[in-house]
């Protein structure tokens, strides 16, 4: 009685200091130290329009990040919003489990001849690290149904980011403050991402223990935009195949025509047998994650009814009707506005804007690209002088959506910027940087 009462009677004006105190109240933030955050001026946004978020008392903000690298074509994108209607009038959800619904039907349909997989299958999740454990698992079953003994390892790269759950956090390679959990993960063998000779060295040496390879291909996003050749996910692809060891590429982040194709392993002639598919596949509206599953892996749990050959795995939400209605819109969309030549064109000039406005500064070591997918390194004298989140914090203060990966400036423009916006983000980054870093 006592708590509710004080809940009640808590804070409610309309003011941003009033939402911030009313927020701080009741949400817990991920990856955010709850004792500080409302002096870190968050941004509580009350709705959007475009690529643009508005807070409670109107102020608008360029979303250079696309709501950490979810929004591909914008917000209230009128064709999307209208195909969630249309869906809402027909069925929200229903379980996957054992029964099948129209919608996510339609969209694995509409999936299966885009992904550059044989013959694919798709198991719905909600969340990126969800169709990364999938894929784990999946992976780890497909030899054991098979009766092969003793695949119960995975590679995995140097600066990989898969998800938060603790199998796909197993994959990962640690940071952002997770190595508390390091006694709750499983050990994974680790090569550098981007090393050739050392990865396809570690598939042939290790092959008989392995279950797959876990890779991001051509970005790594998390770890500041690590980047990796087409001829380095190639290598890769081809050592897996010579030595039969499953290949998983997670494309939660690349996917969707986040570096310039709908997919980042069509720039490397590569055909993954799993597939790990989030963020923008539902154009950042609504949580839906897919694990893609080729053909081959498809038929190793094929058997006789209950049998132990069956994937018990699944989620309650899993193949969610509205995410799936617009997921299918947005892949439509895609092609309909001619959504991956602006992702080129708009690259080309971020590139070009970049290199002549921001490279040459004292402060910027290095800058990493690939479609809209870039980072830019700062190189701080001394450690503790926190430039990534200062001069992202001058970013928001000029009006445009930024957050860093440590001293990482990360730029993640939607797929729809226009040229005007690409300028204005080049700008606004450049000045914030030059304030923060000579003074
Ligand atoms: C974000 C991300 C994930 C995790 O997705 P969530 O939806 O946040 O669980 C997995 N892999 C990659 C490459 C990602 O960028």
């Amino acid at each position: 009685m006592q708590t509710a009462a004080r809940v009640a009677s808590g804070p409610v004006g309309d003011t941003h200091s009033d939402w911030v105190a009313r927020d701080a109240a009741v949400v817990w933030h991920g990856f955010t130290q709850m004792s500080v955050y409302a002096d870190n001026a968050p941004i509580v946004v009350e709705r959007a329009e475009g690529r643009e978020i508005i807070d409670v008392e109107g102020r608008r903000y360029l979303d250079a990040i696309s709501s950490l690298w979810v929004t591909t074509l914008g917000h209230r994108v009128p064709e999307l919003d209208q195909a969630l209607r249309d869906q809402i009038d027909q069925v929200a959800h229903s379980t996957m489990l054992g029964h099948g619904n129209r919608a996510t039907i339609e969209l694995a349909e509409a999936l299966a001849p885009r992904v550059p997989m044989d013959d694919p299958h798709f198991l719905f999740a909600s969340d990126g690290a969800e169709a990364v454990e999938q894929a784990l698992k999946i992976a780890f079953q497909y030899w054991t149904n098979q009766g092969v003994e003793g695949r119960h390892q995975y590679l995995a790269f140097t600066g990989a980011y898969h998800g938060d759950s603790i199998g796909s956090l197993s994959v990962g390679d640690g940071g952002f403050g997770t190595d508390v959990f390091n006694p709750l993960c499983f050990s994974v063998r680790r090569a550098p991402y981007g090393d050739l000779a050392m990865c396809v060295a570690t598939i042939a040496e290790h092959a008989e223990r392995l279950a797959a390879v876990v890779v991001e291909p051509l970005v790594q996003g998390a770890a500041g935009m690590a980047m990796c050749t087409p001829e380095f996910m190639t290598a890769v692809a081809e050592a897996c195949r010579r030595h039969d060891v499953l290949l998983i590429c997670d494309e939660v982040a690349t996917g969707f025509g986040r570096t310039g194709t709908l997919f980042a392993v069509e720039q490397c002639g590569v055909r993954p047998d799993l597939m790990c598919l989030g963020k923008g596949i539902t154009g950042g509206y609504l949580a839906l994650s897919a694990t893609a599953v080729s053909r081959r892996v498809y038929d190793a749990f094929l058997g006789p009814d209950l049998s132990d050959r069956t994937l018990y795995h699944g989620h309650s939400y899993s193949g969610n009707a509205l995410a799936c209605a617009v997921a299918r819109r947005h892949l439509e969309l895609i092609d309909e506005q001619d959504v991956l030549a602006n992702v080129v064109a708009r690259g080309a000039q971020l590139a070009a804007a970049l290199a002549d406005g921001v490279a040459p500064m004292a402060a910027v070591s290095e800058i990493r690209q690939r479609g809209l997918m870039v980072g830019i390194e700062l190189a701080p004298p001394v450690e503790g002088l926190r430039w990534g989140r200062r001069v992202s914090a001058a970013c928001v203060e000029r009006g445009v959506l930024i957050r860093p990966l440590g001293d990482v400036i990360v730029l993640m423009p939607m797929l729809t910027s226009t040229a005007e916006e690409i300028d204005r983000i080049v700008v606004v980054v450049a000045s914030a940087i030059a304030e923060v870093t000579t003074t």
